[in-house]
């Protein structure tokens, strides 16, 4: 039996993409017949002359049956069972019996063969189903054991292997139907779960990039404003500053192609991040479809688009305020505000619409102190 993972020293790590999600190697081919020798060594002793029913539990426990049952050296017979438990990642706690065993196992020595024991509900399941047939005998075999996941008081009497607890394909085990096939095992990216990326949205002079500001401390993430990096190259004359210049000056997005490309830099300058805030990105659909792209090549998603809603006049009226001071020439005049309020709705607005449909959408009454702002936007988050 082990409790780890084996990955080969300086070897990169392999990964595969199912669905959303990105999975990496985690217990090589090799390692899994290991176990399955393993496990089947102890079974040929235990159940010499005993004429076994093995019962697979479908679908996951197909490809360990196969490789398992092959290694069995005396008489047995096999019967098939399916429940359902997993709702995509998450384990719930119901678990429904799709297809019963046949023919009956009344007065038979079973083995049960399962793919992976977890939180153990669908054991429990299972051996309510054994005593309600009147089984002579039964044991559980299973190619995985989590034991950090583990509250049921069963013995699980063979295991191939411990392993952490992790979400877990191949070898028989699924992502939402995806990922059986491959013979090694895989693991959900750490990243994935760990990351809280937010966009922070609003039109021009809402609060966005001093709410930012707080938050990056408050939850430990990278702020990246898609307007502070351009101004950043302005004022050091690079070829990308000049360009976003003739664009920012009137008011206008820099054109979707030059942004992404600049916003997908600043994301790798990080990658150690916890998370992070775009403050000002994504402003069009296509921004939001080339951030949903950088992120899953990460292995992450953006959690939620938390917006701050206030009225056109406080608009005008703060940004004015603020151009007295702040040196930018986009808020010293009213028509060049003006316009990049109606850029944002025009072009902007599109993108609520866009996380709404994913039910990523949290609008945030951006009016009051920064504290109390900081307070509604936090209240949204920590749901996240
Ligand atoms: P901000 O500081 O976010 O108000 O941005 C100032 C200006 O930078 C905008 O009016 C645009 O000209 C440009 N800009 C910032 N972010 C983007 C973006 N995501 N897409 C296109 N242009 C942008």
């Amino acid at each position: 039996m082990k409790n780890r993972y084996l990955c080969a020293f300086g070897q990169p790590m392999k990964t595969i993409q199912l669905h959303d999600l990105t999975f990496e190697q985690c217990i090589s081919n090799t390692e899994v017949l290991q176990a399955v020798n393993g496990v089947a060594v102890k079974i040929n002793d235990d159940y010499k002359q005993r004429r076994p029913v093995f019962l697979t539990v479908l679908n996951g426990a197909f490809l360990f049956a196969a490789e398992l049952i092959k290694k069995f050296d005396c008489e047995c017979e096999m019967s098939f069972i399916k429940v359902a438990s997993y709702d995509g990642l998450k384990q719930t706690d119901e678990v429904f019996t799709v297809m019963g065993a046949e023919p009956s196992l009344k007065g038979r020595d079973v083995v049960v063969i399962e793919d992976i024991v977890d939180s153990g509900n669908t054991i429990e399941t299972i051996i309510q189903i054994l005593e309600q047939e009147e089984v002579a005998s039964f044991r559980i075999a299973t190619l995985f054991y989590k034991p950090q996941a583990y509250t049921k008081p069963y013995t699980i009497d063979y295991i191939g292997l411990e392993i952490p607890n992790d979400f877990v394909v191949g070898f028989g085990l699924d992502y939402k139907g995806l990922g059986r096939n491959f013979t090694s095992i895989y693991k959900l990216k750490e990243t994935q779960i760990q990351m809280k990326n937010l966009v922070l949205f609003g039109p021009p002079g809402a609060g966005k990039g001093t709410q930012a500001t707080v938050l990056k401390d408050k939850y430990d993430l990278v702020h990246i404003s898609t307007g502070d990096v351009f101004r950043y190259n302005i004022k050091n004359a690079t070829e990308l500053g000049t360009l976003a210049k003739s664009y920012m000056d009137k008011g206008q997005l820099v054109p979707d192609a030059v942004t992404i490309e600049m916003l997908n830099a600043e994301v790798d300058k990080n990658p150690k991040a916890k998370g992070f805030i775009f403050d000002g990105f994504p402003r069009t659909e296509a921004q939001a479809e080339a951030l949903a792209v950088l992120l899953t090549s990460k292995g992450t998603e953006v959690a939620a688009m938390v917006a701050l809603e206030v009225d056109d006049e406080v608009l005008v009226e703060r940004l004015l305020e603020r151009g007295k001071t702040s040196g930018r020439a986009d808020d010293a005049d009213e028509a060049v505000i003006r316009n990049r309020i109606s850029v944002y709705y025009s072009e902007t607005a599109i993108l609520k619409k866009f996380y709404e449909r994913q039910g990523k959408y949290f609008g945030v009454d951006g009016v009051g102190s920064i504290s109390e702002i900081t307070e509604r936007l936090s209240s949204v988050i920590d749901t996240l």
